[in-house]
């Protein structure tokens, strides 16, 4: 006995049972496997078979293809004048569509309609296909998202080329920067008013492609409730806090922060932000980050700008360690004065040393530390007494933030391919994914980018 699956496509009428189309897309031999590579159809099988199924479907959908009934400009009636071929990308499967093509019988008209997927709806790819492309390519290099698509669909395709991609999430980027500034996108009934929401506004830079310049800014914001900080024990055993919801939002447009600004106040409208909470707002002390974070404060009932702790902590500890142990001791013990909220005293005793060690190598590096807390010196509060009140007083969360929505997608290491506007849209998506938003995202975008038939 020899076995065989026969797998047949039959387009029929529902009412009457009429076939119309009978085709076999597949006729295989069901052979004893002699290894597993034989058990079932194989990955280039699979595809086959989708696009041999999807070629026999889409072939009568178009005989009932939404066509135009008359002239759109004199509204008199059309014959059909030959096919318009289109091109339409599938999840796995790429197709040819050959779609009619019409001309106005008015003989002062003749008006000619060539229909063509990008028109009718807006664009040639399913969104299914954008979405993956779209998500892959922000958060691998273009060239990366390329080769796993083509893992997965076990050939290159040319519009999963890296070219093609680049676009794409371009014009999705550009799609979302729109919605994630759009205060009547909001979903409001499914928000929760907060009494208090943490604020978190730092930079991070990215390698320019031009020639000429180096580096530009993208700035990252985090916002988030302190309801949703949960104790969790590290691998080390000591208790970490665990953002569980949080919204970010990124920009690299040189807009003097307009941008910025709005897709802030949209996503701490997400987070529950009303005119009624109380924000507390950290950051490492540029002066954009606090007039970024400050933008908030007629939306919201208080604010509260802090110098983080962390960051604080951080540039002391990097110059004690190179110190010798006299300067050292009497540096760290500068840094206490700041955590016990006696800044001026700090900055009096920081003067007095940096004219000690005026002639030293550390000289421009205590003068960077004094400039950076001088210029903060509002920003400094009683870290320990605001430790003792179970009040927030630092957050490295912003630190890994920046590592994971900026750094992880745009390397040092990597060539420079960038310029501020690429990177504002390609941000746009990694933010999306990384506040948990995609889905609602990618819905909102999709009425923008694609088009329906009335
Ligand atoms: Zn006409």
């Amino acid at each position: 006995m020899a076995l065989k699956q026969k797998i047949i496509s039959q387009i029929y009428d529902d009412q009457t049972g009429e076939v119309l189309n009978t085709e076999i897309i597949e006729d295989k031999a069901i052979k004893s496997p002699k290894s597993i590579e034989e058990l079932g159809y194989n990955h280039e099988e699979q595809i086959n078979l989708l696009q041999k199924i999807q070629d026999a479907f889409l072939g009568s959908q178009i005989t009932i293809f939404p066509y135009p009934q008359s002239c759109p400009k004199c509204e008199t009636k059309l014959y059909k004048k030959g096919k318009a071929k289109s091109t339409f990308n599938s999840v796995f499967t790429d197709h040819e569509i050959h779609l009619t093509a019409f001309r106005c019988i008015n003989p002062d008209c003749k008006h000619v309609i060539e229909l063509s997927l990008q028109g009718v709806f807006g664009d040639y790819r399913h969104p299914d296909l954008v979405e993956i492309q779209t998500k892959l390519a922000a958060e691998h290099s273009f060239v990366k998202a390329q080769e796993l698509l083509r893992l997965q669909n076990k050939r290159h395709r040319s519009v999963n080329g890296q070219v093609n991609l680049k676009r794409i999430t371009e014009k999705v980027g550009t799609c979302l920067a729109e919605i994630h500034q759009d205060k009547t996108s909001l979903d409001t009934k499914d928000i929760k008013d907060q009494s208090r929401l943490i604020v978190q506004a730092d930079g991070g830079h990215i390698k320019d492609k031009h020639p000429d310049r180096s580096t530009f800014e993208a700035i990252l914001t985090t916002v988030y409730s302190p309801t949703n900080v949960e104790q969790k024990k590290s691998k080390s055993g000591c208790l970490k806090g665990e953002i569980t919801q949080k919204s970010f939002a990124a920009s690299s447009f040189k807009d003097h922060h307009r941008s910025i600004k709005n897709m802030l106040l949209v996503s701490a409208m997400k987070e529950g932000l009303t005119k009624n909470t109380e924000v507390t707002a950290f950051a490492d002390g540029a002066k954009n980050c606090w007039s970024i974070i400050k933008s908030l404060k007629s939306y919201c009932k208080s604010l509260e700008c802090i110098l983080d702790w962390y960051h604080i902590r951080v540039r002391f500890d990097k110059i004690i360690k190179q110190m010798k142990s006299e300067y050292a001791d009497k540096l760290e013990s500068i840094k206490w004065k700041i955590w016990h909220g006696k800044s001026e005293e700090a900055l009096e005793r920081l003067t007095l040393m940096y004219g000690e060690l005026i002639t030293s190598d550390f000289a421009d590096k205590l003068h960077q530390l004094l400039k950076y807390l001088a210029n903060n010196k509002g920003y400094l509060v009683n870290y320990e007494a605001r430790k003792i009140a179970g009040k927030p007083f630092t957050s490295s969360v912003i630190e890994s933030a920046i590592e994971t929505v900026v750094n992880a997608r745009f390397k040092k290491k990597q060539k420079a391919q960038w310029n501020r506007e690429s990177a504002h849209r390609v941000l746009q998506i990694r933010t999306s994914v990384a506040s948990n938003q995609w889905a609602k995202d990618w819905e909102q975008a999709k009425t923008k980018l694609y088009k329906k038939v009335a």
